[in-house]
């Protein structure tokens, strides 16, 4: 039977496209979207890109305008934080200690910026880039000749780097990793890329553990100093999901969900972010966040909660831009798979397939080849043994074939 009310907690990209997904699938009951932040739903990518380099303002990022909302009848609620989930009366309460009751809960808590672990002194001012808010603060900071500490070469501190420079800020990035984004892409792809900012004037120190924060420097564990003038911490994300646990739902670096996005609790679900996909069937075992990936569980699990068919989880897909170039990220590109590249190897389009053992293709990465990374990952679903040879380039008439070897 259809739900009479459905509750969303955080309104951001994946709780706002729940609401509309419900409203677009048939849902007429009703809907709250409770959100923490002051503004209505909105895209996080374009923070570290267009709105730090000050070419989009804050209303370009929204889902829809305040208006649409009431259009769609969504009651939502800004700056409301949901503090409790009371799964035996079926209702959450509100920092304010009001209550909402519900027939189906929907968690899109997203995640937040992990916090520097070591040592800061005090009046150490550390700024981190999550939301709009986060980002009026770094935006004035990346002025010509300034510098900027980056703690953590993650994509934030990537794109963050690529932004300051086109800004003309002095940068140092600073990994403790010896290799960069070890969990998402293969290392020579992972180090290509941090070549490519020290080309462009970036400081990149790799293996190098930071052991405390002052104003205005960096502390190496090595004993080196970095002076700056702005220090920005971006380690990774921790999942929202301590409001699931104590709810006694079951959490592992976020919610755990299956693939239609459903809890251990019948009427309760999970998306963006925060979920935890398990496949027992596929031994799929996965938190994404992506962008991508908000849309499509939003998809799931509105379909999910009306009973209809939930469409088989689409291919993973990431993208990131630095230095003008667009680097799309499909499948599961990984360190053991055999990886061969078509395009140009410098500056220009390229396109690197990363294929398992039997010859399918698990993954692609392209850089300014959107269509092309789009095929592949027809190929990708497809799971069939290929031959490299066939594989298209990004420019067909100018494919220059490069074979990297990893061990
Ligand atoms: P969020 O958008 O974080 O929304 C969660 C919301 O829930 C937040 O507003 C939070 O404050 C609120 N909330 C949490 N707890 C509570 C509570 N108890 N009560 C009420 N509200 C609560 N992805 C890409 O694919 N490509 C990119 O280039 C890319 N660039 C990015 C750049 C930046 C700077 C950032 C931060 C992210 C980027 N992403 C990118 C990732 C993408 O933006 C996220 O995957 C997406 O925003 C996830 O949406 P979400 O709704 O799950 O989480």
């Amino acid at each position: 039977m259809s739900p009479q009310s459905v509750v969303i907690v955080g309104a951001g990209q994946a709780g706002g496209r729940t609401a509309q997904a419900l409203r677009q699938q048939g849902y007429a009951g009703t809907i709250a979207l409770l959100g923490d932040e002051s503004m209505p739903p909105y895209e996080r990518p374009p923070l570290s890109k267009d709105v730090l380099l000050g070419n989009a303002d804050a209303s370009s990022l929204l889902l829809l305008p305040e208006a649409g909302w009431r259009d769609l009848d969504v009651a939502l609620h800004c700056s409301a934080r949901v503090v409790e989930i009371d799964r035996s009366a079926r209702r959450i309460r509100l920092a304010d200690d009001t209550f909402m009751a519900f027939d189906r809960l929907v968690l899109a808590t997203g995640v937040r910026p992990r916090v520097f672990p070591g040592r800061v002194e005090v009046g150490t001012e550390l700024l981190y880039l999550r939301t709009i808010a986060d980002a009026a603060r770094l935006q004035p900071r990346l002025t010509k000749g300034k510098r900027i500490g980056i703690v953590g070469a993650g994509f934030i501190g990537l794109e963050l780097a690529s932004t300051a420079r086109a800004l003309g800020a002095e940068v140092t990035l600073i990994e403790a990793a010896a290799r960069p984004l070890a969990r998402l892409l293969p290392e020579a792809f992972a180090l290509e890329q941090l070549a490519r900012h020290s080309a462009r004037g970036v400081a990149v120190l790799l293996g190098q553990a930071v052991e405390r924060l002052a104003p205005g420097q960096i502390h190496l564990a090595s004993g080196r100093v970095i002076e700056v003038d702005t220090i920005v911490i971006g380690i990774g994300a921790r999942a929202n999901d301590e409001l699931a646990a104590a709810a006694g739902l079951a959490v592992r670096d976020g919610i755990l969900v299956d693939v239609a996005g459903r809890t251990c609790d019948r009427d309760i679900y999970a998306v963006g972010d925060v979920a935890r996909i398990v496949d027992a069937d596929t031994g799929r075992d996965d938190r994404l966040e992506s962008w991508r990936h908000a849309e499509n569980s939003a998809q799931a699990v509105a379909a999910s909660i009306l009973e209809l068919p939930v469409q088989p989880t689409p291919t993973p897909w990431f993208w990131s831009d630095q230095y003008g170039r667009n680097i799309q990220i499909a499948g599961r590109p990984d360190d053991s798979h055999r990886c061969v590249r078509k395009g140009d190897d410098h500056d220009g389009p390229q396109l690197t397939y990363y294929l398992d053992e039997s010859q399918r293709l698990r993954g692609a990465i392209g850089v300014d080849c959107a269509r092309e990374v789009r095929r592949a990952m027809k190929l990708i679903e497809a799971e069939s043994p290929i031959n490299v040879d066939d594989l298209p380039g990004p420019r067909a008439k100018a494919a220059v074939k490069v074979e990297v070897t990893v061990s």
